[in-house]
């Protein structure tokens, strides 16, 4: 027996056992929608000087996981905002980084990975009133599980490229995903998936608590969720299809942008709606923070799985509601 082999074998399987962890930090996530959803920040309206201050913060995340800037040399794209009222164009930014895939064929293809960092802003300021919609809930929570998934997931060295873009304007229309699928850093032929979260932290929803469990909207639009769902098969924790919402809401988020052009694309939730949506006391304090961290370790379970796929995610041809989408992906495909 080899003696330096027998004590080799505890470190290979510490690595093993490493490998197939994902180690998600509840205080790194409180720490990013503490700041993303902080009154300093008044709401990270579309275009706003606050909302700035939140893409350097998101780049700073980006370059700290030591990840490639996705556009060219810039983690920043910067992209149109026309004010519905004045017709004014202004300008904001998407801000991305890509990790890139360890496998030289499946590198060059991409999954990306989202969440929208803009809010609604705030009303004028009344003495002694809450006037700012801070957006914790709406979408600093997917913003933190996208940053912390930017952070983890290199150590698993996934075969494709994963890009990580945290998108302005979404509640202007989804403005800033549009914005990025009309002025792609990659050829839109590259990109397999659009994975997007929205309001992952809170798990007080109006129709009772969900917790270890999310939906997919569009569940059964492609076979994307059903992998999601096998990578976490023993795990505490669910993918589910939303009997209503899922589908409802699937035009509803940047998801769209990528799937009206042809490309498999879905948002994860865990709650729809939930008391202070779209108000005032969407506040970081009322977050599940250890549930935002089992989400966040689904997802990542997932995007590992879809990652070393050599397969990609393809649409269900055979239902009415994805005809749209399949036209699309073969117009994408043939560029006819
Ligand atoms: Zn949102």
């Amino acid at each position: 027996v080899n003696r330096l082999l027998l004590l080799a074998i505890p470190a290979l399987f510490a690595a093993t056992a490493k490998a197939q962890s994902f180690d998600v930090s509840e205080n790194a996530l409180k720490a990013h929608v503490g700041f993303l959803a902080s009154d300093t920040l008044q709401g990270r309206n579309t275009p706003s000087k606050e909302l700035d201050a939140c893409a350097e913060y998101i780049a700073a995340q980006f370059r700290r996981a030591g990840l490639e800037p996705a556009f060219g040399d810039s983690f920043f794209q910067m992209g149109d905002i026309t004010n519905r009222r004045t017709g004014e164009v202004g300008q904001a930014r998407n801000v991305g980084a890509i990790l890139r895939g360890s496998d030289p064929t499946l590198a060059t293809t991409y999954i990306v990975v989202s969440a929208h960092y803009d809010h609604l802003g705030a009303r004028e300021p009344v003495e002694g009133t809450d006037t700012i919609f801070n957006g914790a809930n709406d979408d600093a929570s997917g913003v933190a599980g996208m940053i912390e998934l930017s952070q983890i997931l290199g150590a698993h060295k996934p075969k494709r490229s994963i890009m990580f873009v945290a998108w302005y304007g979404e509640e202007k229309g989804l403005v800033g995903s549009r914005w990025f699928v009309q002025h792609p850093p990659v050829n839109l032929k590259q990109i397999v998936a659009n994975v997007n979260l929205e309001q992952i932290g809170r798990t007080d929803d109006s129709e009772g608590p969900r917790v270890a469990e999310a939906n997919f909207t569009g569940f059964d639009f492609t076979d994307l969720p059903g992998i999601f769902q096998a990578a976490n098969e023993g795990q505490d924790y669910k993918f589910t299809m939303h009997p209503q919402s899922s589908d409802s809401y699937f035009m509803r988020s940047d998801n769209m942008a990528f799937a009206a052009a042809g490309i498999p694309a879905h948002t994860i939730s865990v709650a729809y709606e939930y008391p202070d949506y779209h108000g005032v006391g969407d506040h970081w304090d009322k977050l599940d923070y250890t549930n935002l961290a089992k989400t966040t370790r689904a997802v990542a379970r997932g995007l590992s799985s879809l990652a070393d796929r050599a397969e990609v995610p393809k649409w269900d041809r055979s239902l009415e509601k994805t005809k749209r989408f399949t036209e699309a992906y073969d117009k994408l495909m043939n560029g006819g």
